[in-house]
């Protein structure tokens, strides 16, 4: 009985809920993961989303407590950042197990298949010696950190997230970060906050790129200014070992020729995507430049019985994503539901101290389309409840349209963004307008009031407002 009327290759978050959906519509399914790659589960749990934030959790701990700006309250702390991954992975194997190991299990409609997938042709999948046949078939294999071709990159014993958290047993005193978006931004972080020296290299004029100009910019201000040594705007030419550790050649911002040495280097430059090792000219699949499977707005790739989800298609790398897509691609196969996603509306975090998060669109691509922007960004000091526990580092900007005052983007640096900008979303979503979001009364004293306060400056000057005025 190797016939099934979906089979999913890769285990990740967007084969479990291609698998959950398909589940629920009865539908014999086949999912096939290759734990050599990663364990079932995939990126998320086992070595992004979930590992990266217990371990900023705990950095930011001991970090920020025994710098607090309360005068009472005088806290040490002492961070073992080797305990610390250790406690991270046993988790990480808690979740892994009662997330994915289990629910499969449970799944009336799922088989499930170790190994590597490989496809014979658009109906076939073979794993080792075995062929299973598939009515549709979903490729789900996520991606893997890119590597950029820097000279002697090869030589070098570099780190990147899987090896950070499978294999690293020895706390590094230094480390270099090639890298400049969320990735690199959390490690920098995590490595900082357990008192290692960091270095970063991006190679662009400001960390973030795909965020707000001015919120990058301030998140990088507050990077700096709690010691990590950030350089933008350089070229690497080059790596090599030296004496236990590794230096690294490259020219700055005013094209200078710059060399320094650590102990580590974390590569952090984006995605390579999982295509390359499963014969998908066998199937008629086609790939675009980057290498991620192409595929139009319902997932569906240039093999009209072949869908892909999650990392591989390249669209937003984000485990939300992934999910969607995975869920969304189950439906369109079984219902011919011709579910779209807007990307427009998925919100986006920086899980940093202070966080970065986003929804919609940016002031800067809003000015590039129409020439002009109703935009607004004000400063967390606004916000009663941030300056009672005193943390009003950041700001928060918002794009509205300007004849509708619609919510078109929200863009925040600041203490638990990444919680705030789910409200935002509802905004975006749902074409509130910014007298609407006055409208709603929002829990007093709250983070969250940020939202309502950078509604109202478009009409009100926020000086001169007394508290919960509304
Ligand atoms: C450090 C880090 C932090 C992150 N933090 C966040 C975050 O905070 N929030 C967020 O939303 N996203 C975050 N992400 C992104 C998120 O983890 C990914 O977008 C998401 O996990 C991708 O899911 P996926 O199912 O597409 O791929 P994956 O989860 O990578 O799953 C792919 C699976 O396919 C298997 N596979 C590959 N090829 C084959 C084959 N030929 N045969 C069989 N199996 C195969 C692999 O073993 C793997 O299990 C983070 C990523 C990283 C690296």
């Amino acid at each position: 009985m190797n016939k099934y009327d979906l089979i999913i290759i890769g285990g990740g978050a967007a084969a479990f809920a291609a698998a959950n959906t398909a589940n629920s519509l009865k539908k014999r399914t086949l999912m096939i993961n290759d734990k050599k790659i990663l364990p079932l589960g995939g990126t998320c749990v086992n070595v992004g989303c979930i590992p990266s934030k217990i371990m900023l959790h705990q950095g930011a701990m001991a970090y920020y407590s025994t710098r607090n700006a309360f005068k009472a309250l005088k806290i040490s702390a002492e961070a073992d950042f080797i305990e610390a991954l250790r406690e991270t992975r046993e988790m990480v194997m808690g979740f892994q197990e009662s997330n994915y190991s289990k629910v499969i299990a449970k799944q009336e409609f799922i088989d499930f298949k170790e190994g590597h997938g490989k496809f014979k042709d658009n109906h076939t999948v073979i794993v080792g010696n075995e062929e299973f046949v598939g009515e549709n078939i979903v490729i789900a294999t996520g991606a893997s950190t890119f590597i950029p071709p820097i000279k002697g990159i090869q030589d070098i014993d570099y780190l990147t997230n899987d090896k950070i958290f499978f294999e690293l047993d020895k706390k590094p005193e230094s480390i270099i970060i090639i890298g400049g978006g969320a990735e690199a931004m959390e490690f920098s972080q995590i490595f900082h906050h357990f008192g290692i020296k960091v270095t970063v290299l991006q190679r662009s004029d400001r960390i973030l790129t795909k965020y707000d100009a001015d919120i990058a910019k301030e998140l990088q201000k507050h990077l700096i200014d709690e010691g990590i040594t950030i350089h933008t705007g350089t070229s690497i030419k080059e790596v090599k070992n030296n004496n236990g550790q590794v230096t690294v050649i490259f020219n700055n911002k005013e094209s200078k020729e710059i060399s320094i040495n650590a102990e580590k280097v974390l590569v952090a430059t984006g995605l390579k995507p999982h295509t390359d090792n499963i014969d998908l000219e066998n199937a008629g699949v086609e790939l675009d430049q980057k290498g991620n499977v192409k595929v139009n707005e319902y997932l569906q790739s240039t093999q009209p019985n072949i869908y892909a989800a999650g990392d591989v298609t390249g669209l937003m790398p984000l485990e939300t994503v992934a999910a969607k897509q995975g869920s969304i691609v189950a439906r369109n196969i079984f219902q011919n539901a011709k579910v779209t996603i807007n990307y427009f509306e998925i919100p986006h975090a920086v899980f940093t101290s202070p966080q970065v998060a986003a929804v919609g669109i940016t002031e800067e691509e809003y000015m590039k389309k129409y020439n002009t922007c109703l935009c607004k960004m004000i400063s967390w000091s606004h916000v009663e409840k941030a300056a009672a526990i005193k943390e009003t580092k950041g700001l928060i900007r918002m794009v509205i349209d300007p004849e509708t005052k619609v919510v078109l983007g929200v863009h925040i640096v600041g203490h638990m963004a990444a919680d705030i900008i789910t409200t935002a979303t509802y905004a975006v979503k749902n074409k509130m307008t910014i007298d609407d979001i006055r409208d709603v009364v929002h829990v007093f004293p709250t983070m969250s009031e940020v939202i309502k306060k950078v509604a109202q400056s478009f009409t009100a000057n926020l000086d001169d407002m007394a508290c919960c005025v509304e």
